[in-house]
């Protein structure tokens, strides 16, 4: 049993980390570098293995914390671990920094195109890559959960968001843990992005965008949130069992892309997932309306403030 507390946080946000792995009764913990941990199983496993991946945003410190505490208690307690994890703080720097991100949105970086250059942001998604694909080669089916928390307000407190890779393939694994984790809406996003979590989706990973609830600060209290330890230690202990948690499924409809011109978005108070009237007009340019077709479409990621070209908002519909 290890003799200090296992910091997850803290060790990543050093430039060193301990060189030597830390073998518990129940696994073996190897930093690869800061931030980028693996966690093997020391019988051979036969269920898929998991990505979990936490700050991407620097200032969404609740998926953070309550991975840095999960890894503690596994540690500490010494359980089986029955699959083998890569675990990752993915932008020490802008946790650092107590802000979403230094430079770039580092949740559009996960690219070969979009991570060109030597800034350190796009450095850092180059070598998250690279640790997935060395990851995703020797474990070639898992799941990745790629952890955010939210300041905007939802109707579905906590969502997920599935990358068009998966769209095809079977998803039951990946919603059996969606009802463990307490999701309450699960959206098939079908136009490409370069998240994360569509890196991992694209090297045959079943993967989201998990997005836990809403939070009003960096020192939220993490209380409300706690029972995702659990599931994270049953992630860790074996297969989904049932909750019968109700997760509802999406359609993304369109993507609403600001124009060229004059451009207004004609909605007040806007909170995703919230169901809109058919007719009600959600934008206008020089030259085009968006209006909501039927009644129960609703709005995610409204952004009314994006430059000409970005996305101002997802439209989705429940499915049936
Ligand atoms: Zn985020």
């Amino acid at each position: 049993m290890a003799q200090v507390p296992f910091e997850f946080l803290h060790s990543s946000l050093q430039s060193e980390v301990p060189g030597d792995p830390i073998v518990t009764s129940g696994a073996t913990l190897t930093w690869e570098a800061p931030g980028i941990l693996t966690i093997e199983p020391h019988e051979q496993s036969h269920l898929p293995a998991a990505i979990v991946s936490v700050g991407v945003h620097g200032d969404e410190t609740v998926p953070i914390r309550l991975v840095d505490q999960w890894l503690r208690g596994l540690v500490d307690t010494g359980y089986v671990v029955k699959r083998p994890f890569l675990v990752l703080l993915a932008n020490p720097a802008a946790v650092q920094a107590e802000s979403r991100f230094v430079e770039h949105n580092m949740n559009r970086l996960f690219s070969t195109q979009s991570s060109a250059g030597e800034d350190e942001e796009v450095r850092r998604a180059r070598s998250l890559m690279r640790a997935v694909k060395w990851f995703t080669d020797r474990y070639p089916d898992g799941l990745h959960f790629d952890m955010h928390s939210t300041i905007k307000p939802s109707d579905r407190e906590r969502f997920a968001l599935v990358p068009p890779d998966c769209a095809e393939r079977n998803l039951t694994n990946l919603m059996k843990w969606f009802q463990r984790f307490e999701v309450d809406a699960w959206v098939q996003n079908r136009s490409a992005a370069a998240t994360f979590a569509s890196y991992s989706a694209r090297l045959g990973y079943l993967s989201a965008t998990l997005e836990l609830g809403q939070v009003s600060s960096l020192d939220e209290p993490l209380d409300r949130f706690l029972p995702l330890i659990a599931e994270l230690d049953g992630l860790a202990k074996g297969p989904s069992t049932p909750s019968g948690h109700m997760t509802q499924g999406y359609q993304v409809l369109r993507e609403i892309i600001r124009p060229e011109g004059g451009f207004e978005v004609c909605l007040e108070g806007f909170v995703n997932f919230r169901p809109l009237s058919a007719g009600t007009v959600i934008a206008r340019g020089d030259t085009e309306e968006w209006v909501v077709e039927q009644s129960g479409d609703a709005l995610l990621f409204l952004n009314a403030k994006v430059p000409v070209g970005h996305r101002v908002a997802l439209v989705i519909r429940p499915n049936p």
